[in-house]
Order: structure tokens, then sequence, then C-alpha cells
């Protein structure tokens, strides 16, 4: 049995369908500080199984020495943690405690029940701003710009330093490059409760008239059009990336990182129009200066995921973009019928709603 952290939020729930979807049984645990038993439901109608869940934190010691005793655990996925940026600037010690306090709990939680195979959700963060472009596992981590940044570069350090000091432990320090898309029913996807930091998410709120407008941050870097460019890259590809990551893993020892992006760039305008043309919506923008903290360009080298796990992400931009969209428009059709606008399409407005009534 697999033990999934964060298990139901965003990645960590693509992450259990993958594992149901090989036949794993899965154990969730999460604190529902930004996701809900809705996750469960969903996971269930889409996997045909469903995961077993307990409501708990990572750090909190008693609850995970309960959670190894009672259930046969042999690996763990750990997804759980806290996420945005702007609230890591303005609450460290809360980003600390969780991302790095709550590390470190798991582990010592692990040890004791003989469990040494730990899947860590990383990011591209860690390495700063690289000077190499695209950026390999070999590139050095650098000084990431933010708390949250910070806290993920220790959490991967505080398991780089217990494998070295024990040969039991297999870790793989998975870094996400810029995880988008949804599920490719349409059916799960991310449920931002606050207001997003994250482009995609904005870009989803402004076309489905819950925002005004997106702002654009910076046109002045030395890229392509001048906007930031990211790695966008699909969320169920990233998603099989921890299945292959975790077969690699078992009864290995020692500490590996993959990269897991696609490889390609894109900026914020190349994205904007491609959402226009596959989706259909227009989504008005606004240039506002850069973001403090933001690197001009970021993307990956995949080649080791693929050398050593046989992983590729197989989905486009425009796949990635489509999904989230229909996942956005299932979303208002669900819980925000009063907010629609003209830019939402009735087409897609009604292709949301019969696919409701289809459930
Ligand atoms: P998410 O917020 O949707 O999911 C995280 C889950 O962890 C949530 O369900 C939340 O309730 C739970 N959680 C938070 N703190 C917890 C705690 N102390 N104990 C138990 N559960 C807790 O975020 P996500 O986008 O799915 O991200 C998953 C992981 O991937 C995070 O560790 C994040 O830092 C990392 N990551 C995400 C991205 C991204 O762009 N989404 C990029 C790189 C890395
Ligand atoms: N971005 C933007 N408007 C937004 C959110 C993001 O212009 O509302 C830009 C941001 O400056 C960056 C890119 O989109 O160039 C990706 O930002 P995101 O926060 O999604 O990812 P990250 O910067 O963490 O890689």
């Amino acid at each position: 049995m697999i033990l999934v952290t964060g298990g139901t939020g965003y990645i960590g729930a693509q992450v259990v369908l993958q594992l149901l979807g090989h036949g794993q049984t899965v154990v969730i645990l999460d604190n529902l500080c930004n996701s809900s038993r809705t996750s469960l439901e969903r996971i269930a109608r889409l996997g045909g199984r469903r995961a077993r869940f307990v409501l708990g934190d990572v750090r909190n010691r008693a609850q995970l020495d309960a959670l190894f005793a009672d259930f046969p655990i042999t690996a763990v996925i750990h997804c759980a943690g806290l996420k945005a940026v702007g609230e890591s600037v303005r609450e460290p010690l809360r980003y600390y405690d969780s991302n790095v306090g709550g590390s470190i709990t798991l582990c010592q939680a692990m040890a004791a029940a003989g469990v040494f195979t730990l899947i860590f959700s990383s990011s591209a963060t860690v390495y700063g701003d690289s000077p190499r472009m695209p950026i390999d596992e070999r590139c050095a981590t650098g000084l990431p710009t933010n708390p949250y940044g910070f806290s993920k570069l220790m959490a991967e350090n505080v398991m780089t330093s217990l494998a070295a000091s024990d040969a039991r432990w297999s870790v793989g320090l998975l870094r996400y490059f810029n995880p988008i898309g949804a599920h490719d029913s349409g059916e799960l996807g991310e449920a931002p409760a606050q207001i997003p930091n994250n482009l995609l998410p904005y870009l989803l709120q402004v076309a489905s008239g819950q925002r005004d407008v997106l702002h654009v941050y910076g046109n002045d870097y030395a890229t392509v059009d001048g906007t930031g460019v990211r790695d966008y890259v699909h969320v169920m590809d990233l998603a099989e990336g921890h299945w292959l990551a975790l077969q690699a893993l078992m009864g290995g020892s020692g500490v590996q990182v993959w990269n897991l992006g696609t490889g390609q760039g894109y900026s914020v305008l190349q994205v904007v129009d491609a959402f226009t043309r596959t989706c259909g919506v227009s989504v008005p923008l606004v240039f506002e200066p850069r973001r403090a903290g933001d690197v001009a360009q970021c993307w990956a080298d995949p080649d080791k995921a693929r050398r050593e796990l046989g992983w590729q992400a197989r989905r486009t931009l425009d796949d990635m973009l489509r999904d989230a969209w229909r996942w956005e428009c299932r979303l208002a059709a669900q819980h925000r019928p009063i907010l629609y606008t003209p830019r939402i399409t009735p087409v897609a407005v009604a292709q949301a709603a019969s696919e409701l009534a289809a459930v």
C-alpha cells in the first residue's frame, strides 16, 4: 500500500488516480487545509476504486505512527505542503513548519515504521535564477527568492542527508516545472480557495468571468516577446512520472533527482494566444511591472527522466489548456452559475451542463 500525503490536493489526487490505475492500494493523509473530501468522490468515480482516507497532519507524529501501524504501507509519496509564494513571504514560519517540519516528522515516522522509500514533490524553484537553460539535474541549486522556495530546498537537503546516513533509504526528488491542466475527463482539477498566484488558474478565472483582467507581470524580459517563459507540464504526465519513479526507487538506495518538465518553454503571451485559439475564449490582459522574485525564463532538460524512468511528457500545451478549461467550465456550471459572462460561450456552458447531467 502506498501512502500519498496531500492526496486530495491538485497534484496528489492525480497521483492517487495513477496508482489506482496500476492496481495499487492507496491511503491518503491530508489535513484538508487546501482541498476537500470532494476529491475522494471524484477519484473513486474516475479510478473505479476508492482510496482510503485519513484526516491528519504530516506534522503530527502520533497520527503518523498510528497510520503506519494501521496500514501495510511500503512507500510514501509526499505531496502535502503549502505552496503560495506570496503567503510564504508573509508567514514564513508557517511555511517552514509545514514544509520542512512536516517532512522531518514524516521521515522520522517512516524510519520508526521501517518504511524507507520516499518520493518528494519538489520544484524547479530550487534552481533559483539559473544561468543555464535548459536546466538539467547537474545544475547547481540556486538561491530561491522566497521562503516557499527555501522550504523546498531545505526539505530536499534533509532527505539527502538522511539517505547519506543510512543506505536503507531510497528517495526520489521530483522537481516539477509548471504543472497545469486537469484530468482529461474534465472531472478533476485545481480548485483554488484563494486568489490564484499562478498564471493558469488566474487566466481561467478571467476567462470564466470571475476576474476582469489578466495582469501580465513584465513585458521587458529578454525573451521571445518580453514576457516570462516557463515549462508547462500536464498534471497527468506529471502523475505518470511518480508511478515510474516509484518503480525505479523500489529496492534501490540513495537519492535520485529527476526534472519533470517537457523541455519546451512558452511565454505568457504564447499561453494566452494558445488558450484563445484552443478554447475560443478571449482573455483581456494588462501589462504590469515585473513581479518581485520572478525569473525571466525557466525550462527543463527532461532527458534524465526519459533515460532512467522511460518518462516523457506526452501531452501538448493545447491539451493542457483544453483539459483545464473543461474543468473550469464544470466548476463554473456547478458552483458559480451567477457569474457567467459573455466570455464563457453558451456552447461551453451547455457542454459543461450536459456533462454534469451525465454524472
Ligand atoms: P495543493 O495545495 O493542491 O495540495 C497540497 C495538499 O496538501 C492539500 O490537499 C493540503 O490540504 C495538504 N496539506 C497541506 N499541508 C498539510 C499538512 N501539514 N498535513 C497534511 N496535509 C497537508 O498543492 P499541489 O499543487 O497539489 O502541490 C502538491 C505539492 O507539489 C506541494 O508540496 C507543492 O509544493 C509541490 N509543487 C507544486 C507545484 C504547482 O505548481 N502546483 C509546483 C512545484 C511543486
Ligand atoms: N504571471 C503573470 N500573471 C499572473 C501570474 C503569473 O503574468 O497572474 C506570469 C509570471 O510572471 C511568470 C509566468 O506567468 O512569468 C508563470 O508564473 P507562475 O506563477 O504560474 O509560475 P512560476 O513563476 O512560479 O514559475
